[in-house]
């Protein structure tokens, strides 16, 4: 297993993220039946830790799915929103879309607001668009991981507020970097293995029990977020087997996250973002979004006569993984700066590239 420990693979994709050694370790337990006390207690400090990295949680509750991200968007979707719901989806992106898409699938009734991929909202045409659809919930992703682009939540909550509209908020890949706060966004969607740096598995929603109470719409058994908040509440348990080792492995990831704190974890992926961003455009590469952007991913256009795959593979066999990325046709791959990694592993990175462009013109 220390063998395993020592190599480092550097995870450059959107998530699931590299994570310490530390949370590694972490799942490696002595067997535990997941319906006595001992873990019952454990999912609780779970639960009541994730609360801690969102502002005004004090009626709030933290509830947890065994899935990946996109269950826990689906069950808050299909619970909160009944047939007598008027629901506006904002779609700028692939997880934009994908809520549009369970929305279609849940037979809901839903609008949506579409806008570039590569650019950030015109705020004022969202009001005008919620002025005229009136609808009950918005739901949207804050950071739009297909490029990127973040859709800021302070300025659409003051829209919301006055139109007396509750926001679904994906936060998937801005949770446990960005301080998100319950007055901005009514329900917060997120999971273990992005900027929290924990190990792939749980997915959770976190919002006022009143909201979480309300959730009884679901039409389906294991994606109801009502049954599964109450139940918890009752037994400090999932309804159904949860994945063990991940919730001790997201505790570990818990505790790291305090310890460094968050506003020195957004320091940390800020800096890596801006050597990232800054070494990119000096190797002539064209970095998108060009306004909007957040800190967590970057979108990359590929230079003329640039494979991906064989820039994946050079990549990749020097430690580095990045991702694909077509955006909106466009030739791009994609950048995260997420995960138990630092600058310096940002800046052997733009080594790598740096090379792989060096014999790429020497084959020439
Ligand atoms: C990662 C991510 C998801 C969830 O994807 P899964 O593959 O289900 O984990 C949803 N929304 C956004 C914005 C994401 O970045």
């Amino acid at each position: 297993m220390n063998d395993l420990l020592m190599q480092r693979n550097i995870l450059l994709n959107p998530g699931p993220a590299c994570v310490s050694n530390r949370v590694k370790k972490a799942q490696i337990i002595p067997d535990i039946c997941p319906r006595e006390k001992e873990f019952g207690d454990m999912m609780e400090r779970v639960s009541k830790g994730l609360l801690r990295f969102v502002k005004n949680t004090k009626s709030a509750s933290c509830v947890l799915f065994g899935g990946s991200g996109t269950l826990a968007v689906e069950a808050a979707l299909s619970s909160l929103i009944s047939s007598k719901h008027k629901l506006v989806i904002i779609n700028n992106g692939a997880y934009g879309e994908r809520m549009c898409e369970i929305a279609r699938l849940h037979q809901l009734d839903f609008k949506e607001f579409k806008s570039n991929l590569l650019e950030p909202i015109d705020y004022r045409e969202l009001e005008i668009f919620l002025q005229k659809q009136r609808p009950d919930f918005l739901a949207l992703v804050h950071s739009e991981t297909t490029s990127g682009l973040i859709n800021d939540l302070k300025a659409i909550s003051k829209l919301a507020k006055l139109l007396n509209i509750k926001i679904i908020a994906d936060c998937m890949s801005s949770y446990a970097c960005y301080e998100l706060d319950l007055n901005e966004a009514d329900v917060i969607i997120a999971s273990s293995n992005k900027n929290i740096q924990g190990i792939a598995g749980i997915s959770f929603v976190i919002a006022n029990d009143e909201i979480l109470e309300s959730a009884k719409y679901a039409k389906s058994l294991y994606l109801d977020l009502a049954s599964q908040y109450k139940f918890f509440k009752q037994n400090h348990q999932m309804r159904f087997t949860p994945p063990v080792q991940t919730i001790y492995a997201l505790h570990e990831a818990i505790i790291e996250l305090e310890e460094e704190g968050l506003e020195n974890r957004y320091k940390r992926y800020e800096k890596s973002n801006q050597i990232l961003r800054e070494g990119l455009l000096s190797l002539g590469f064209d970095v998108y979004p060009k306004s909007g952007a957040g800190i967590i991913i970057s979108a990359v256009m590929l230079k003329d006569g640039m494979d991906f795959e064989a820039l994946h593979h050079y990549c990749r066999h020097r430690g580095f993984t990045i991702y694909p990325g077509k955006i909106a046709g466009l030739n791009m791959f994609r950048i995260a700066n997420i995960g138990a990694i630092d600058s310096l592993d940002i800046k052997l990175f733009l080594e790598v590239l740096r090379e792989f462009e060096y014999q790429l013109k020497a084959e020439k």
